[in-house]
């Protein structure tokens, strides 16, 4: 797997609120100074020392260009640490996804491609409007459009089992969801399990209005992918062996999500 960096910038809390996030966890309880996200990003990329980064990942638990979150002052700074990376992964609301981001794109050095990862998260319409993003998939049809149009690449996050589906529609709209992710030219794709653990997806929970879908699930959406044979589509299994511990076969579905991952 090529060498690379994700690194988790702490600045305000991400100003949509979906039901299903659970990233205001890591926020502060207000905004940021440029000083300070640089200074993060040093720290960040002094651990990795001089070994080589492929990749770089600056993940903000929200978008990356909500100035609220990353001050516009800082892009320069970032942009110069970026200098030798041959991706940056950075992730954006969709409703930000537009002129501001050629701003920023502007001053990465020579080399470095831009990626804009989005949380599609599903194309059930009635779903995702209930999600509180304020979009719907045709939104982001359209801000992955003008990426790709910009030169930028794509990356878009799905949920395996969204709130507000029973459990075969659920099952039904994640292989929709994938096929559309794709036709959107997402590479990758990636398919997160969804959790709870915010306290809003216990109460759907206990509403009968949401279960955790069967980890079989995620892998079953991972092949379905790859098997259109257009961008890549890869599995979330950050805490899965610790979520599904002691589950018989999880342990050897894990890992074979992981060897999917890395293109085995
Ligand atoms: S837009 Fe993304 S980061 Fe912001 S609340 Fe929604 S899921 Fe969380």
């Amino acid at each position: 797997m090529a060498p690379g960096l994700t690194v988790f910038l702490s600045n305000r809390e991400c100003p949509w609120r979906c039901v299903m996030c659970d990233l205001w966890r890591h926020a502060m309880p207000g905004r940021v100074e440029e000083g300070d996200i640089l200074a993060q990003l040093d720290e960040a990329l002094a651990s990795r020392g001089s070994r080589r980064m492929d990749w770089l990942k600056l993940y903000n638990a929200g978008s990356f260009f909500d100035h609220g979150a990353i001050p516009p002052s800082a892009y320069e700074g970032i942009a110069v640490r970026c200098s030798g990376v041959g991706q940056l992964v950075v992730e954006s609301h969709p409703a930000l996804v537009g002129p501001r981001i050629v701003g920023f794109r502007q001053r990465l050095p020579t080399g470095v491609r831009l990626e804009v990862a989005m949380g599609l998260e599903t194309v059930h319409p009635e779903a995702h409007a209930l999600l509180n993003k304020r979009t719907s998939p045709g939104d982001f049809e359209r801000a992955a459009a003008w990426l790709r149009d910009a030169g930028m690449d794509v990356r878009l996050f799905l949920l395996t089992r969204p709130p507000f589906l029973g459990a075969t529609a659920a099952r039904e709209w994640l292989f929709r969801s994938v096929d559309m992710a794709l036709d959107m030219g997402g590479d990758p794709v990636v398919v997160i399990p969804t959790r709870g653990g915010n306290g809003a997806m216990e109460r759907l929970q206990a509403a009968g209005q949401w279960e955790e879908a069967p980890l079989e699930w995620l892998e079953d959406a991972v092949l379905h992918g790859r098997s259109r044979g257009l961008g890549r589509v890869l599995a979330d299994t950050w805490g899965l062996s610790e979520r599904f511990a002691g589950q018989p076969g999880a342990v050897a579905l894990i890992e074979r999500l992981e060897k999917l991952n890395r293109g085995e």
